[in-house]
């Protein structure tokens, strides 16, 4: 079913693109941007909400694996409403409430054919390479889509879209996270860190975990850690294993890289797991074969999410037994400060873009 442009739609609109700049990009909010189409199996949404993620400053940085064209709209955790439908799409119509799963895979090959979504061989990621939610208005495809959960706001559900299934994937399908375990959430703070957190005391882990500052300590146990140690303190992989009676914990949950390796592997128990989905401050690290292999330490990857992970997630979210933690919400006009903020670490949970705020 194919519909005409609701009228509602002007045609250009705001975004905050990314612009070539020598060696790097640059940010700029345009007021002239032609709204998109709808194409075969897309629909159009109407911007709602729009969280900043790490992904965006790889992108504005030009450090993605792969370069992305400019000027480029990046916007990874979108929620919207549907303004206009394009053909063959079906179960959905103008005015639904969506969040976006943002793992964009072909549903054909072999891992998808298994549900390893996030395997799949001709994965993207919306809004790193498609056009995505920083503007008043984006095409998503209509498979992407899952109907707001009832009793979360635009918001709320965007703020979780990444990094509640990244966390869940981590933790229950890659490190099999069991009741009673010990688990080491590292950055606590951090959009994935908040629900880290909540999905291991949800799953019957003790949790310790990681801030950067005092108060970032005090939220991270307000989330309900049973341990919170300041990583600014050299000691602080010791005062986890004193913690643990000397033994150190079953799961590290890693996603900083080579600023926390070391003291992540000291902070591991005998036959633990460290999973990790990211490395910003640093992708190389060292391995003591000697240690790796005498203590059976089991070191895992985990990328993104399955759409398993994302229903799940959102399930438990709808149900309120996971909260979103949403630390400030801004206009398009203050994403270059708000990305500033993420780099210097002075966020707890997220930063939230509303495109209908002036
Ligand atoms: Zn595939």
């Amino acid at each position: 079913m194919s519909m005409s442009t609701d009228s509602t739609v002007a045609s250009t609109m705001r975004a905050v693109r990314v612009h070539a700049v020598e060696g790097h990009g640059r940010l700029q909010l345009d007021l002239d941007v032609p709204v998109p189409r709808a194409g075969p199996g897309s629909v159009l949404l109407a911007v709602k909400a729009c969280g900043l993620n790490h992904v965006d400053l790889l992108t504005r940085d030009g450090q993605t694996p792969a370069p992305v064209p400019l000027p480029h709209i990046s916007g990874t955790e979108v929620a919207g409403d549907i303004v206009d439908v394009g053909p063959d799409v079906r179960g959905w119509k103008c005015g639904d409430q969506v969040v976006v799963d943002p793992i964009l895979f072909c549903g054909e090959c072999a891992s998808c054919r298994i549900g390893d979504t996030n395997m799949c061989r001709n994965s993207r990621v919306f809004g790193v390479q498609t056009p995505g939610g920083y503007a008043q208005y984006v095409v998503a495809p209509a498979r992407q889509l899952l109907a707001l959960p009832r009793g979360l706001t635009h918001l709320q559900a965007a703020s979780m879209a990444v990094t509640g299934p990244t966390a869940w994937h981590m933790l229950h399908s890659r490190a099999r996270l069991r009741m009673g375990e010990d688990v080491l959430v590292i950055a606590a703070g951090s959009g994935i860190g908040v629900l880290g957190v909540q999905i291991a005391k949800l799953a019957g882990a003790r949790v310790i975990a990681t801030a950067g500052s005092t108060q970032k300590v005090a939220q991270a146990q307000a989330l309900g850690a049973d341990l919170v140690v300041n990583h600014s303190e050299p000691d602080w992989a010791d005062q986890v294993r004193a913690f643990t009676g000397g033994r150190g914990v079953d799961v590290v949950f890693e996603h900083v890289g080579a600023a926390t390796w070391q003291a992540s592997l000291k902070a591991m128990a005998r036959g633990g797991r460290l999973v990790t989905c990211g490395g910003h401050s640093g992708f190389q690290v060292d391995i003591n074969l000697w240690h790796l292999f005498v203590k059976q330490h089991s070191l895992i990857g985990s990328f993104a999410a399955t759409r398993q992970d994302f229903i799940d997630v959102m399930r438990l979210a709808e149900q309120g037994r996971l909260q979103p933690v949403i630390q400030q919400v801004l206009p398009l006009h203050r994403i270059a400060e708000g990305q500033a903020l993420m780099q210097a670490r002075k966020v707890f949970g997220k930063l939230m873009i509303d495109p209908t705020l002036n």
